[in-house]
């Protein structure tokens, strides 16, 4: 029996791994598991050459544990170990400069693994005492059993073992038997081992009998060793795609499409991306795509490694290239990683092209469900954006389909305006904005639907990258002022009655918190309504805008503006005037000509004072140009009084503001009760 010391320079890497490891340490399956699976690899390996003239028989990996002895096994049938080797391998770790190096890592359990090729070391992050049991393939190797319990110390001694390749035998620290347990073992397994490329079994399946489970004779296999990304796509159906889904996301809807990524040049990479269904946004969440490295698996947090957008897709990568265990920052960083980025981006851009351009009809079908990743996509990656734009779409009210070039040679000639931009008009809700959209519509302009998450942003975004465009909700203004055309001559009404009109209305606008209404008056027309709602494009956009991006805040905070339009052609609104000259003007005419007297009078003083420094006018001045302020907005406050008295009681000004209101959602509670027994009483 041989005893040595581990060639550790550092005094005791034992405690590092334990105490700096420990979080993650649950790895250390991956580590020996992985370790068996090589070792088996090298095998058949050596075997293809005609380097081993044995029979390869049955190489599963079988992982064992004893509940009771607290242990966990794990046994290959591959190379095994001579005593040189363990020797070489196991006892020799490089560790040039250990303590410097350790000091600096010493909060990077993966940094410390990946740099030292700790792999087999993690066994020690679980364990006392572990002892490696290996036999050789070598024709005269004699078996040989290593032990060591945590110390620098190890044993090593020749042992009697019929069979080729290694059992390593970790024997739990107590703080850590709870991984001789089926369950836990199967949970790991399952998380790290599922894909490795030979079969690795945890003890036999069972099966209900007489009452009760009882093993079979059948291994209970926990891996596929060959899964789909493996493969050639050519030799694939579809089925065998969707039911890997199924696999790894059982909870699924069935994916839209997917990728199949194969490439090994400039670098090793293959995987299969698909793109999920999703029905709302809860569902939308990062972290579902595995990262593996030559089947074994690695994490499913892949940010740095693909593109954040590309984050929201399902599936696997697998990259010998990605190194296995270091820290996210190093990854980010690395070369290699981000040629993965670049390369994943244009794969799924070209596949995205390839489909829009085969199979327009599906494409169009999927673009609801699409659109998020897409737009994502182009919102945050310019060169994702400049192959998108070929295919992104948008969808008009009445569901018909175009890209982005098609829509601006379809809209050019008829929504251009008088400045020659092109105005793009939009409803989010065909419900609710019914009538602008039919409005609209009977101008022969074209409504698009803009309804996603994501429409605002891209909105401002494709407002910056289209030659004058501009997108205009089809409620933010009248129809005639929406698209401003050069041959828009409409006789307005002169402003002195114009603010008989604008005074009844305003008077009697709903007060609330957080909603300012301004009233105008324009002539839109003999059959166009007689009062719209209409809200500012730019202020409305503003607080959307707020809502998704946290330094907008300001604008959250701002009311809602609306503005409501009365029309003046409209014969309700000429009669509802005439009646307000009727029932106001004997009222109104002393207070009128009290309000031009002081007007002037205020114009006069003005000018007295134009340009002259405040010592140069006098007190008596001064005093007069106040005074005549006071008197005149006292004055103005008389004339909205009698506005105000004669809107309270006509139920024709009431009637036509809540109709606004209505056709905009904004007539609730008690308003639309009145409104509703108003109604009746007016039948
Ligand atoms: P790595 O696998 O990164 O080289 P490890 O510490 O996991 O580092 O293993 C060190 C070496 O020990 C391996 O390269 C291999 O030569 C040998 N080894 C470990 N486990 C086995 C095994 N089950 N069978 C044969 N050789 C093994």
């Amino acid at each position: 029996m041989k005893q040595g010391n581990i060639g550790v320079t550092t005094e005791n890497i034992f405690p590092v791994i334990k105490k700096f490891l420990y979080s993650d340490h649950e790895i250390f399956i991956r580590e020996i598991v992985s370790n068996a699976v090589d070792a088996c690899q090298k095998l058949k390996t050596l075997a293809g050459k005609g380097d081993f003239a044995g029979e390869l028989g049955d190489l599963t990996v079988r992982v064992s544990f004893d509940a009771d002895a607290h242990t966990i096994t794990v046994s290959d049938r591959g190379i095994g170990m001579t005593a040189e080797e363990i020797d070489k391998y196991i006892n020799q770790i490089a560790f040039s400069g250990a303590n410097d190096f350790l000091d600096k890592y010493k909060d990077d359990a993966a940094q410390i693994i990946g740099h030292f090729g700790l792999g087999f070391y993690s066994s020690f992050m679980v364990s006392d005492k572990v002892e490696i049991v290996t036999h050789s393939y070598r024709e005269d190797a004699k078996a040989q059993r290593w032990s060591c319990d945590g110390t620098p110390n190890f044993t090593l001694e020749d042992v009697e073992k019929a069979d080729r390749g290694t059992d390593i035998i970790m024997h739990l620290s107590e703080d850590c038997h709870e991984f001789a347990n089926r369950d836990k073992l199967q949970g790991l397994l399952n998380k790290y081992c599922r894909f490795l490329p030979i079969p690795v079994a945890l003890g036999k399946k069972t099966e209900w009998k007489e009452g009760k489970q009882v093993e079979t004779d059948e291994d209970n296999v926990i891996n596929d060793s060959e899964p789909i990304w493996t493969k050639k796509p050519a030799d694939l159906k579809d089925e065998d795609y969707t039911s890997f889904y199924r696999k790894l996301y059982p909870m699924s809807d069935e994916p839209l499409f997917w990728i199949h990524l194969n490439v090994d040049f400039p670098f090793n990479l293959t995987g299969v991306l698909y793109f999920p269904r999703i029905k709302n946004q809860i569902e939308l969440q990062k972290g579902k795509i595995q990262l593996f490295c030559n089947q074994v698996f690695v994490t499913d947090n892949v940010e740095g490694i693909v593109p954040d957008f590309l984050a929201l897709l399902h599936g696997v990568i697998d990259s010998p290239d990605i190194p296995l265990n270091v820290s996210r920052s190093y990854l980010q960083s690395d070369q290699n990683v981000k040629k993965i980025s670049t390369y994943i981006t244009k794969k799924v851009s070209d596949r995205l092209q390839s489909i829009f351009k085969t199979d327009r009809k599906q494409f169009e079908e999927k673009w609801d469900v699409l659109k998020i990743f897409i737009h994502y996509g182009m919102l945050t990656q310019e060169d994702f954006y400049d192959k998108a734009k070929a295919y992104a779409l948008l969808r008009d009210t009445d569901d018909k389909y175009y890209t982005l070039d098609e829509y601006a040679t379809l809209v050019k000639d008829n929504q251009t305006d008088k400045d020659s931009r092109t105005v793009y008009l939009y409803a989010n809700d065909r419900d609710a904005q019914f009538s602008y959209i039919a409005d609209a519509k009977a101008r022969g302009y074209n409504v698009l639907l803009l309804n996603g998450e994501l429409d605002t942003p891209l909105m401002q975004m494709l407002e910056s990258k289209l030659e004058k465009t501009s997108f205009v909700r089809v409620d933010s203004g009248t129809i005639d002022n929406l698209i401003k055309k050069e041959d828009d001559k409409r006789e307005e009404l002169d402003e002195a009655r114009a603010s008989l009109l604008s005074g009844v209305f305003r008077s009697q606008m709903p007060k609330a918190d957080k909603v300012n209404y301004n009233v105008q008056t324009r002539a839109m027309g003999a059959d166009a309504q007689p009062a719209v709602i209409t809200q500012s494009e730019y202020m409305r956009r503003m607080k959307d805008m707020a809502r998704i991006q946290p330094g907008m805040a300001f604008y959250g905070e701002m009311p809602d503006m609306y503005d409501l339009v009365l029309n003046t052609d409209n014969a309700v609104v000429k009669a509802i005037l005439e009646d307000i000259e009727g029932n106001t003007s004997e009222a109104l005419k002393p207070i009128d000509a009290e309000i031009r007297g002081l007007e002037a009078r205020q114009s006069i003083l003005r000018k007295e004072q134009e340009g002259k420094k405040a010592d140069e006018i006098s007190q008596e001045q001064k005093d007069d140009l106040k005074a005549t302020g006071e008197a005149l907005s006292k004055q103005q406050g008389e004339r909205d009084r009698v506005l105000a008295d004669y809107g309270t009681g006509a139920e024709r000004v009431h009637q036509l503001i809540d109709l606004a209101l209505l056709q905009n959602g904004l007539l609730r509670g008690e308003a639309l009760q009145k409104f509703i027994q108003r109604s009746v009483s007016l039948l």
